[in-house]
Order: structure tokens, then C-alpha cells, then sequence
């Protein structure tokens, strides 16, 4: 499939790197907007947003110039000192999401461990829970990084297998049940540490009622409630986080991906300076966490959601979208789920597994990724317009209706 320029690539990161990602056969080159190209120069629609980290876009102009600029004044100087970058992010960013305080890191896995870090400080200084006994409630089917500490609670065994001995002090209970939740809670409980909808799950929408319930499970108990909005926030399901869906406020949250505005890793942890006045000098920290390049473009990622209708185009285009997958009516489609632009399709696997039809859009010119074999994610970058997802959705239809004849003949 892929031309003989392709394969020297490909060749080189499977020779020169281990096999821990298994990617489409296709060498990408350069980008703009919703639009890739790849070496041999054939554009194709990205529905992948490296995981909705380009939800912004591929090199928005506003963001390149912000990259340009911060870069070339200052780009890093380490938390040893103040910058006149830090300060007016995490103003905007608390302002946003309406929490007192954030602490600023680079991936997302950082925030996470952030969240666990400062959590658990909360819980032996304010809760007085016993030392070295608290537990944090995790959800069955969660994904939240990579580290030895976050795969620790993964339900997914190849991604802690052999990595152990692995953390203590997680309970992991049933996604979408606040009854589990409940029951799992004894004294010891810091948090509950959930996704709003399960992104690496496989766009798993928990009922409409489950977060409110957790919200007040939560305050009942004097627990934290506190959401990994990595993947969810930021405009991606059509609010600018998804718990404003649920019209609740969580205790702590964690953001990442669209942060960093396709640019570059850029992710933090919010919560309250009742959580956060824990964390004194030398208890926490990151070298590059909250540099002013980072900073910069965080900040403008957060005011051009607004300024951009982003999050509304979101909303409205993702209805669209979900709507016109559903009148494919086909049986190789089982089921199409999601909110706003963030979309799982499911498929038959008796007609076709997800790699395989993956790889077929990435012929007709669609970039997509299948999780969980089964569901096939579309997650294209919030500037998408219209007339790019009905021509989409007209390469989709057309595929499905081939998978369907070559099956049926
Ligand atoms: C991607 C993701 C993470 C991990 O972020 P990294 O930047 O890859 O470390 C954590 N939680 C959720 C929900 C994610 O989607």
C-alpha cells in the first residue's frame, strides 16, 4: 500500500525503535488545519487530532505566532524564577474553568500523577486519613496514562503486565455505577479519580445521571471528586469541559492535549487552595512545567476555544456528524456514540475489524484509528467545517456500502 519512500521510513522506526505503537502504514509530512499530507504529497482529512491534541487545528496561525514570538523573547527559565508568562495563564485558565487554583505540567500522565499527588497530601493534612492508608476510587476500563503509578489501576492487562510491582492504594470499580462507588468508599477514600466519557475505553457515554450522582456521593463522604478531562475538556464533546454537561462542579480536574494547542505538551491540575495549599516549596514540581512558551501558547489555546466558537462548532457539527453516520443504516454499523465531535463508531466484526477499515479510509483519504479492535473514533480538529465532515461522511458511506457488497458476494 504504502510507496517504496514510505517504506524506508517506516523501516527506519520499526528498526531503530521498539514496537510499542503499531501505526497506520502511512508517513505524514506536513499539515494545516484539518488537512496531512503525507511524503508522496496525498492529503487526507485528519479525524484523529492526535488523540484531540490538534483540536485547534494543525499550526494555527494565532498559535504559530504566539510560538514564533514567546520563543523567540523567552522560552524557558524553570520555576527557580517568575515570568511575566505563568502568572496571566493560570489566571485565565482558573477563570475558565472556575477553580482557585492550577499547577501547571507537561504531559498528561504528569497531571494525573499530580492530581493522585495532591489528593492524597489533602486526604493525611485535611481528612487526617491514616498515613500511607489512602485509596482513590478508579473506574473499570479507565485509561489515564502510562506511568508505573497510572497503569497500576488499568484494567488493560498488556498495559501493566510484567510492568510490576505495581502501586497500591486504587480501587477500581464498575464505570458508570454510582451504587459501586458508593460502596467502595470506607474511611480511608481521598478520591474518586474518573473520565467523564472514556475516551481510550472506546467513547464510552456513563448515563445521563451518573456524574451528578457521583457530585453528591462525593460531598456526602468528603471525597474528592475529581475528573481526567484530558481528552473530554476543552471543547471536544461541545462544552467547553464535559461535566458542564451534567451541570456539576468537580473538586479537581486535570487538562492536557488541546492545552498545548498542537503544538506542544502542555497540561495542569486544577482544584481548590483548600487542595492545593498542601503543596509547599520542593513537594512538587516539573523543569519544564508552566515555562513560558508553554504558558503563552496555553493561554491563547484557551481564548481562541472562545474567540474561534470552537466549542460551539463543536456541539453543533458533532449532532451533524452523528446524525448523518446514523442514517447509514448499514449492518456493518452496530452503533455510533459520542458527544460533540468525538464520535465512536462501532462496528460488526463479522464484515470487518476496525484496523482493516481504518486502513481502508486511509486510502480513500480519512485519517482514524480503531480502539478497542471494534470502535472506530472520529475526532477531527474543532475548526472542521461542514462541507469537510459531509465530504467524509460521503468516503464513509461509499466504503461501508463496499465492505457490505464484497461481503454479502
Ligand atoms: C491521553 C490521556 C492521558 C495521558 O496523557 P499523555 O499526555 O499521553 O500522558 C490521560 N488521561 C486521558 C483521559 C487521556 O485521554
Amino acid at each position: 500500500m504504502e510507496s517504496s519512500n514510505q517504506r524506508n521510513f517506516i523501516d527506519k522506526e520499526s528498526i531503530f525503535g521498539p514496537d510499542n505503537y503499531k501505526p497506520l502504514p502511512v508517513v505524514l509530512s506536513r499539515a494545516k488545519g484539518v488537512w496531512v499530507w503525507d511524503v508522496d504529497g496525498k492529503k487526507y482529512l485528519d479525524m484523529m487530532s492526535a488523540y484531540s491534541a490538534v483540536s485547534h487545528g494543525h499550526s494555527h496561525p494565532e498559535l504559530l505566532k504566539v510560538l514564533h514570538e514567546q520563543s523567540s523573547r523567552l522560552a524557558l527559565t524553570s520555576r527557580a524564577f517568575y515570568t511575566d508568562t505563568l502568572g496571566p495563564y493560570l489566571e485565565k485558565i482558573t477563570s475558565v474553568s472556575k477553580f482557585d487554583m492550577a499547577l501547571p505540567m507537561n504531559s498528561g500522565a504528569e497531571a494525573v500523577e499530580t492530581a493522585i499527588k495532591a489528593a492524597r497530601r489533602w486526604a493525611y493534612r485535611s481528612k487526617k486519613i491514616e498515613n500511607n492508608k489512602a485509596e482513590i476510587i478508579v473506574a473499570d476500563g479507565n485509561f489515564h496514562g502510562r506511568t508505573t503509578t497510572i497503569i497500576s489501576f488499568s484494567s488493560d492487562a498488556n498495559s501493566k503486565d510484567d510492568f510490576g510491582p505495581h502501586t497500591p492504594g486504587f480501587v477500581s470499580v464498575e464505570y458508570g455505577s454510582s451504587k459501586a462507588i458508593e460502596e467502595a468508599i470506607n474511611e480511608n477514600t481521598a478520591a474518586v479519580l474518573v473520565e467523564p466519557i472514556q475516551g481510550e475505553g472506546g467513547i464510552i457515554v456513563p448515563p445521563e445521571n451518573w456524574l451528578p450522582e457521583v457530585r453528591e456521593i462525593c460531598t456526602k463522604h468528603g471525597v474528592l471528586m475529581i475528573l481526567d478531562e484530558i481528552q473530554s475538556g476543552l471543547g471536544r464533546t461541545g462544552k467547553m469541559f464535559a461535566f458542564q454537561h451534567a451541570n456539576i462542579q468537580p473538586d479537581g480536574l486535570i487538562l492536557g492535549k488541546a492545552l498545548g494547542g498542537g503544538f506542544m505538551p502542555v497540561s495542569c491540575f486544577l482544584s481548590s487552595k483548600e487542595v492545593m495549599q498542601w503543596l509547599n516549596p520542593g513537594s512538587h514540581g516539573s523543569t519544564f512545567g508552566g515555562n513560558p512558551l508553554a504558558a503563552a501558547i496555553g493561554k491563547r489555546s484557551l481564548e481562541l476555544l472562545e474567540e474561534e466558537n470552537l466549542i460551539e462548532n463543536s456541539r453543533v457539527l458533532g449532532d451533524f456528524f452523528k446524525n448523518v453516520l446514523n442514517s447509514i443504516n448499514s449492518p456493518v454499523i452496530k452503533e455510533v456514540r459520542g458527544r460533540g465531535l468525538w464520535i465512536g463508531v462501532v462496528i460488526d466484526p463479522n464484515y470487518i475489524s476496525g484496523k482493516e477499515l481504518s486502513k481502508l479510509l486511509l486510502n480513500e483519504g480519512i485519517l482514524c484509528k480503531e480502539t478497542h479492535e471494534t470502535v472506530i473514533r472520529f475526532a477531527p480538529p474543532l475548526v472542521v467545517t461542514k462541507a469537510e465532515i459531509e465530504w467524509a461522511v460521503d468516503v464513509i458511506k461509499t466504503v461501508i456500502t463496499r465492505i457490505e457488497t464484497n461481503h454479502r458476494s
